[in-house]
């Protein structure tokens, strides 16, 4: 049975003093350590505690793939109870690394054209779990000396649905602001858009102000529920509404929030469907849209726009006055679409 590391750490030592939990957190992030015994700030039976009952990393490496010109890593990590997930390292455009990070193992939200919607939801992970991607990453940097050292961006767009972790993911993202050089603004959480939760943090006094990326796919409510079939009846307008929420409590973070578009080929790509997204945006609060080419996952039908389609797709889009940005797409040689590894590897 799945504990956290959290938890472990805080029946072991009840009681003590919470400046000691903070030394402890803070000693995970110190490169220069390795093991408990190493954390020369902790008195020494808490430190034997620590080496007898709770392990240094909450996960361990199961597999790492590169892509060939070496801007992508992937590791399928492996939990305690032996469940298997991925995490990204992808070099981005200042010279310096973004990871993509998994907040579930599997996911319940059966995207369409998703290898882990397709595992269902095996369970969420803790938030050490989460934290721990940055760390194993930091890590494998450390191993390769002749790297850029610098993890600046965290994007949740790994396995999973952040939203539905809530409160872990929250504590993942506190623990980076607090023990890293990574600033809210360069945490992206990618949801699908689940109402409840994305009202609770509007009201949320903790949520951190981090970016929120809202994965439409279309806005067509009928077209969204093919993509996604966990959509839930008028998720079209009552995510307009909730938009405009966001902008009257959260104005001064309007420019956190972003559209994302997966685009597939002959599903949701046509100009009728770009002119019906153009129309949406305007009526919400949000101004930017990333429209992402689809990575095909073997065995989906589903498979990436043309160039020419994507662009007439963003034409259509900027004759809206919308901000209109591409993902582009990394690491198709090592299977980079959410998923595929941690499949196999179960
Ligand atoms: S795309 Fe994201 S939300 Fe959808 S099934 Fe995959 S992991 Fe879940």
């Amino acid at each position: 049975m799945y504990k956290s590391r959290k938890a472990q750490i805080q029946e072991l030592f009840d009681g003590s003093p919470s400046f000691r939990l903070k030394q402890i957190d803070r000693a995970s992030f110190d490169t220069n350590i390795a093991v408990w015994s190493e954390v020369s700030t902790l008195p020494l039976d808490m430190r034997s505690k620590l080496e007898e009952h709770v392990p240094w990393m909450s996960v361990k490496k199961h597999s790492l793939y590169q892509s060939k010109n070496e801007d992508t890593f992937k590791a399928v990590l492996e939990t305690a109870d032996k469940k298997y997930f991925e995490t990204v390292l992808m070099a981005n455009s200042k010279g310096q690394w973004t990871i993509c990070v998994s907040s579930q193992i599997g996911c319940a939200m059966r995207c369409n054209f998703c290898a882990t919607g397709t595992m269902g939801l095996k369970r969420s992970m803790g938030a050490d779990e989460i934290i721990d991607q940055y760390r194993f990453w930091k890590g494998f940097l450390l191993e390769h000396p002749d790297f850029p050292q610098r993890i600046s961006n965290v994007v949740f767009m790994g396995m999973g649905e952040p939203l539905a972790n809530y409160e872990n993911v929250k504590e993942a993202i506190h623990t980076w602001l607090d023990y890293t050089d990574i600033g809210p603004t360069k945490i992206v959480v990618s949801t699908v858009g689940i109402l409840p939760q994305l009202k609770k943090l509007l009201s949320d006094p903790d949520w951190p102000p981090v970016r929120i990326a809202i994965s439409l796919h279309s806005a067509d409510q009928k077209k969204r529920e093919e993509i996604v079939p966990t959509t839930v009846p008028e998720f079209i307008k009552r995510l307009a509404q909730w938009s405009h929420e966001y902008q009257s409590t959260l104005g001064n973070r309007m420019h956190h929030l972003t559209f994302e578009y997966t685009l597939i080929d002959g599903v949701n790509d046509t100009e009728e469907l770009a002119h019906e997204l153009g129309q949406y945006v305007k009526k919400t609060a949000v101004t930017k849209v990333n429209v992402i080419p689809l990575n095909p996952v073997s065995g989906k039908k589903y498979t990436r726009s043309g160039k020419e389609r994507v662009e007439r797709f963003k034409e259509i889009l900027r004759g809206y006055d919308i901000d209109v940005t591409q993902r582009k797409t990394m690491g198709d040689d090592i299977n980079a679409a959410c998923g595929q590894l941690a499949l196999k590897s179960e």
